[in-house]
Parts: structure tokens; C-alpha cells; sequence
């Protein structure tokens, strides 16, 4: 008997974490950090509902940290099999997992300091820097993509994976494993897939339905809605950028670090290619994260389109044009500040709550010449959703700051699949079974009842935290 139990994602977007519970074998596909509303966070000091020293293998779909942002904890609680992904997603889950280590132990000495002195005790931060380097050490199989991994001789356990086309390295993962007579079986997770027609990823493999598939888990992001059209989206983008250079202005881009800072960049670097933005307009890169990210994409540019890789191969990385200056000190990113515009400044955090984007916030949220472009989601309760809702003023290192500087919203840039190539997936898939996860109950149920139009022999489930189902 197999048998998936889902220990995150399930309900919600975040924390993806599914056990795989084979003839022999033991495997989780992805440990994510749950993120977002407190409630939800919470969720993290559970039990991950499974003993870690059982675990025989985690299969990491990609560096994402709602995907692998509990293997610290895992690993603390005695896991001590093998951690399998792709080339880049290993050097991605480090960077991604030592900034939120670092941002953990921030948040924790903050709020020391504020609620010891209110007698509230403060909980000890998720996991440590230390936690993360111990966990670095079981991440010792990686592969490329359709790269054959066995993990059980004898129960003809085997998987790998195809490109899912939503950031660097991400992966589909297809586990092939023995039914109760010993037919050949096959379960594909999707991980996070991305919309096809992006600049550097690739767009999405097919899904390989040879052997039939026996299981489908697939994610649900955008499970009930379309995004704007990335075309359009690049197009407003330019737009904004040109009305903001009339100004003789600042621009600021507040940005995720991993993919959307590298197709801003992309963007950025082909206005000035072709004039659209004059060559001497300086771009500063002004984030520690997205420099180190940006350079593993020259690293592992063989999982990018063939032109990137070529260019880049060529020394002609597109990430690198007239007037980028690479930001790495605190004190370059300060002076940017005093500079006289036009510029152009890319920063974290994306949702404006932390890191150097605010305080170039504060230095020109406040005057008319600055133009502040938004190329990303804002989860509610951040500084950037107020900005977005139309706040009049806001309140950053505790001081009121006025809204004067032109607001540009730009929703198209989005890594995930919108519903439209979900259904597709799903019918091409052809599955048994499917299981939806990784989104808000909505997104999930209106993507069941489109998947159950388009495969009336299908049967589909919408798993909730602990739900265990026979595969
Ligand atoms: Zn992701």
C-alpha cells in the first residue's frame, strides 16, 4: 500500500510539506515555512505531524521558502536522510534560508526588547543561522532535469523531474513506484508551475504521462482567476519608467529578490539596449539578496532560456548594461539617497516591510519627483498594501511619511500558472486522482470544478492539514 498525507499547503498557500509513505520508503516532497497572517505562522512551532527521523528522503521542488523554510526544523528533529533537487535550487535554498534565518533572529531581538519589559515571554526564533548550515550539509544529491535518481532497488522506487518554468531551477517531480500488484505507478507533483512566455525560465515541460498517472498534486494559486497579460504588464511597466525619467525623478522598484529583481533587470537592460532609457540613467541594484541570487543565474545559466544562456555564456550577461551599479554596503545604499535623479533604484523587501527599501522610502515616499513602481503581490497588513489602498500618509521607522510620489501598480508579473493553464496541465495530465493544494480554499474549489468538467473519470480531492489518502 502508498499512501500521501499533506502536512501544509493544504487550505492554504504556504508551507508545503506532503509524506510520502511507500512500500520501503519514507519521503517528503518540499518542507516549507508557513507565511503570511500570524495565525498561519504559528503553524511552524507545531509538530510537523510525522517523526523526521523516519524520513528517508525530502524531494525539493525548488528554493522558494513556503517550499523548504522548515528543513532546519526537520533536520533539528533528527531527520538525517538525503535532501535531492535540482543544481540551483540547492544554492537558492541556502541564500533563502540564511536571510530568513537572519530575519528570524531580527525580529526575535526586537521583540525582546519590546515585551520583555512587558513580562511577555518572547518564543525562541524558528531556526538559527547555525540550524541552516548544519541542514546544508544533508542537501548532497542534486541533478538536471529528467536526470533518473533510484530510491529503492527493491520496491523499483525512482523519480525525477521536469522543469516547471516558475522561478530558477524550479521542478516538477515524478515519483514512479509499485501499486498493490506490483503495476507500475506514477505520481506527479507540480510544485509551483509556472504561466509560460517569460523572459529567463523556461516555459513549463508538458506533463509525461508514460506510465498513466496514477496521482496528480497540483498547486492552486491562481486556481479561480487569470493574471493580466505579462506582455501588457511590460508594456505599463516601460510606460512608467519613461514618465518617471520626464520627471528628472527617482524611481523606486521595490522588489522579491529571487526572479522578479532578475526580469525587472532583463526589462531595464532591454530599454536601454534599444534607447527606450538613456544609457547613462543609473540602475542601482541595492539589495544583498538579489546580488547573490542574480549571480547564481550566471552560474546556472544552462537552466535558463537558450538565448540567456547563450548571452550569457558569450559575456554578454543581460543583467549587466550601462549604468547598473551593484549596491553592497549599507553605506552605498544610504548615499543613494542624496543623489540628484533621474536614477533608478531596485530594493527589497518586495511587500516594503523590511531591508533597504524603506529607507528610500522615507527619503522620498514624500516628494512629487519620485515615482514608486509596484511590480508585486502585497499581502494585507504590509506597508505596501497601504500604499497601494491609497494611504494618505504612512509611518515608517516611526515617523509619518506623505504619499506624494506616483503610485504604478503592475499585477501581470506573476511566476505562478493562471487558472486557464492549471486546467490545461491537469487534462494533458490526465491523472486518476488529483490532489489540489497550495492555495486559498476559493482558488482551490473553483479549480476542482473546472478540472472535474474537463476529467469526468477523475477523482478529485481537496486535502485538509492531515488528510491521508491511499495512492
Ligand atoms: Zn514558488
Amino acid at each position: 500500500m502508498a499512501y500521501i498525507t499533506f502536512h501544509g499547503a493544504a487550505g492554504t498557500v504556504t508551507g508545503s510539506c506532503h509524506l510520502l509513505q511507500l512500500k520501503d520508503r519514507q519521503l517528503l516532497l518540499d518542507c516549507g515555512q508557513f507565511q503570511g497572517p500570524w495565525e498561519i505562522e504559528q503553524l511552524n512551532y507545531k509538530s510537523l505531524g510525522f517523526d523526521p527521523k523516519e524520513i528517508d528522503g525530502v524531494i525539493l521542488s525548488h528554493g522558494h521558502l513556503d517550499h523548504c523554510g522548515r528543513i532546519p526544523v526537520l533536520v533539528e528533529q533528527g531527520f538525517s536522510g538525503r535532501i535531492y533537487c535540482t543544481h540551483p535550487t540547492k544554492d537558492i535554498a541556502r541564500l533563502i534560508l540564511l536571510d530568513s534565518a537572519y530575519v528570524l533572529k531580527e525580529e526575535f531581538m526586537w521583540k525582546q526588547r519590546k515585551l520583555t519589559r512587558a513580562g511577555v515571554q518572547v518564543k525562541n526564533p524558528l531556526y538559527s543561522m547555525e540550524n541552516v548550515y548544519y541542514s546544508l550539509d544533508f542537501f548532497n544529491k542534486t541533478m538536471n532535469y529528467g536526470e533518473s535518481v533510484e530510491l529503492s532497488k527493491d520496491s523499483r522506487l525512482m523519480f525525477h523531474t521536469k522543469d516547471a518554468g516558475h522561478i530558477l531551477g524550479s521542478a516538477q517531480v515524478y515519483v514512479d513506484y509499485a501499486g498493490p500488484d506490483g503495476e507500475k505507478r506514477r505520481l506527479l507533483y507540480t510544485g509551483d508551475i509556472g504561466d509560460g512566455d517569460r523572459p529567463i525560465v523556461n516555459n513549463p515541460d508538458a506533463p509525461e504521462a508514460n506510465p498513466a498517472i496514477h496521482a496528480l498534486v497540483i498547486e492552486s494559486t491562481y486556481g479561480d482567476r487569470e493574471h493580466k497579460s505579462y506582455e501588457d504588464s511590460v508594456v505599463e511597466f516601460e510606460e512608467a519608467v519613461a514618465s518617471a525619467m520626464k520627471k528628472n525623478g527617482t524611481v523606486l522598484i521595490p522588489t522579491f529578490a529571487l526572479e522578479r529583481t532578475q526580469e525587472i533587470l532583463y526589462h531595464l537592460g532591454n530599454m536601454k539596449k534599444s534607447g527606450r532609457l538613456a544609457k547613462d540613467i543609473p540602475v542601482f541594484l541595492n539589495s544583498p539578496l538579489a546580488i547573490d541570487i542574480t549571480r547564481l543565474y550566471t552560474k546556472h545559466c544552462n537552466f535558463c532560456q537558450k538565448d540567456i544562456m547563450n548571452e550569457i555564456k558569450d559575456k554578454r550577461s543581460p543583467f549587466v548594461f550601462p549604468g547598473i551599479r551593484i549596491t553592497e554596503t549599507a553605506e552605498e545604499s544610504m548615499a543613494i539617497n542624496s543623489l540628484p535623479g533621474p536614477k533608478i533604484i531596485l530594493a527589497g523587501s518586495g511587500m516594503m516591510t523590511g531591508g533597504r527599501i524603506k529607507h528610500h522610502l522615507k527619503h522620498m515616499l514624500w516628494k512629487d519627483s519620485t515615482t514608486l513602481i509596484i511590480v508585486g503581490f502585497q499581502a494585507e497588513g504590509t506597508l505596501g498594501r497601504k500604499i497601494i489602498d491609497g494611504a494618505d500618509t504612512v509611518k515608517i521607522f516611526g515617523e509619518t511619511i506623505a504619499v506624494r510620489a506616483d503610485i504604478y501598480t503592475i499585477n501581470g508579473f506573476s511566476a505562478h500558472a493562471g487558472r486557464r493553464h492549471l486546467i490545461a496541465f491537469a487534462k494533458a495530465a490526465s491523472p486518476k486522482n488529483v490532489f489540489i493544494v497550495h492555495g486559498e480554499p476559493k482558488s482551490s474549489s473553483d479549480l476542482a470544478e473546472n478540472i472535474g468538467k474537463a476529467l469526468p473519470n477523475t477523482r478529485i480531492f481537496e486535502p485538509k492539514m492531515g488528510e491521508k489518502f491511499e495512492i
